[in-house]
């Protein structure tokens, strides 16, 4: 049996980050850039007003004070996306939105609050400086200057820029098409009413939900019963996908015939069975383009597999440079005891206490107990020469 950090290594060395491909910006939410983006314009791409007001010349202005008020002359109205026909000369202004293109000879704005308006004449009663409440062309981004770098995650912000800037598509590592098998003759079906010796089908769905946090494509192959024809038909549909997660069905029970047809299906296997707890009969293969995992059923297990092992083939196909969780160190509020020889990955809650990072076990451990999963917002890392942990010592914790 290899360690976990065995087990990370060889995931790791077995996954290829996926070819960057042009994706339409909205689908590229989430999904990290493949170039780096250059700026194809200025922004603003014009120097434009930053109020509604009045367009003038500053040196005009200088005379301006309450007890002697300037008074100019209004020769233009310039609502935003205009274009000024008339220049600015001495002793004019020009009326102007926020946003619109400054004409020509105008060199600062004054807000319509600070001004009396008769017919055409406009008075203020003081100096407005030079630039004031304007927007310079290229003061935002030059055209030319690096906007966001290659390994950025698109954000909604993010998204704004590259649609000022036109991009309609940008250049990323595109979602990883996920297909998930859940297997086993007690499933049903989470809408069925249950019926003795069965149960609902949960895995999937947790499988589903953390995979549409890291922004995979999701394909649902349903629910194989443990017989070799029925898991036949949906494994090689699976087998079609970047990766594959089956869940159940691949540890050493009778029925657990997963394995079998993996081989008959000529996937290669990279492992199985790691020295981890919850989840030690999880298996690693590969099929051409397509990795497989083999997630052991119960609840726990599968979704601290993923967390530890799963995650890392999506970051990494995604483009993520460092695909490895970091962990940070907790108080622990309880003692803790867990068998020697394996990693032990606890479901906990972790909280802030006076600055303080504490944290406890959420619940029952068993790793078919879903209330302790629910709840927990993190895993405790009891590592595999550590037998008790007493309350108070720092623990290394995984944030969920
Ligand atoms: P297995 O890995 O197939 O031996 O299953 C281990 C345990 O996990 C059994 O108690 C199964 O009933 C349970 N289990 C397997 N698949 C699922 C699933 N999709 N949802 C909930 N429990 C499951
Ligand atoms: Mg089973």
């Amino acid at each position: 049996m290899i360690s976990v950090e065995e087990a990370q290594k060889i995931i790791l060395e077995n996954t290829k980050p996926s070819s960057p491909k042009r994706i339409p910006l909205m689908d590229s939410l989430g999904l990290i850039l493949a170039e780096d983006v250059y700026a194809n314009t200025d922004l603003p791409p014009f120097t434009s007003s930053a109020m509604d007001g009045f367009a003038i010349r500053s040196t005009d202005t200088k005379i301006a004070s309450s007890s002697s008020p300037l008074s100019l002359k209004l020769i233009e109205d310039l609502p935003a996306g205009t274009i000024p026909k008339k220049v600015l000369i001495p002793g004019t202004c020009t009326r102007i939105m926020t946003g619109a293109l400054l004409p020509k000879g105008a060199d600062a704005v004054v807000m319509a609050e600070e001004t009396e308006v008769e017919g055409r004449e406009v008075r203020m009663r003081r100096p407005v400086a030079f630039a004031e409440n304007i927007r310079l062309q290229g003061e935002d981004v030059k055209k030319g200057k690096l906007v966001l770098s290659k390994g950025t995650v698109v954000t909604p912000q993010a998204i704004g820029l590259l649609a000022a800037l036109g991009f309609d598509r940008v250049c990323a590592f595109p979602k990883a098409r996920v297909a998930i098998l859940s297997t086993g003759d007690e499933l049903i079906p989470i809408s069925r009413r249950l019926s003795r010796g069965k149960i609902r089908d949960s895995n999937s769905y947790t499988l589903e939900a953390l995979l549409k946090k890291e922004n995979a494509e999701v394909i649902r192959l349903g629910i194989a019963k443990d017989s070799l024809d029925s898991l036949r038909g949906k494994i090689k549909k699976g087998l079609r996908s970047d990766l594959f997660l089956v869940a159940g069905g691949v540890s050493v029970g009778t029925h657990d015939l997963v394995k079998t047809i993996f081989r008959e299906m000529g996937v290669k296997e990279l492992f199985w069975k790691v020295r981890i707890k919850p989840g030690k009969p999880i298996f690693f293969g590969k099929k051409g383009g397509t990795l497989v995992f083999g997630l052991p059923g119960n609840p726990a297990s599968s979704f601290v597999s993923f967390e530890i092992f799963v995650r890392l083939v999506l970051r990494k196909k995604m483009g993520e440079s460092n695909p490895l969780s970091p962990f940070q160190k907790a108080v622990l509020t309880q003692d803790l005891s867990h068998q020697e020889g394996r990693v032990d990955f606890i479901r906990a809650i972790a909280e802030k206490d006076n600055g303080a990072l504490e944290v406890r076990s959420s619940g029952v451990q068993g790793s078919h107990c879903l209330s302790s999963l629910a709840r927990c917002n993190a895993l405790i890392r009891l590592d595999e020469g550590v037998s008790r942990v007493p309350k108070g010592k720092e623990v290394e914790v995984l944030f969920l």
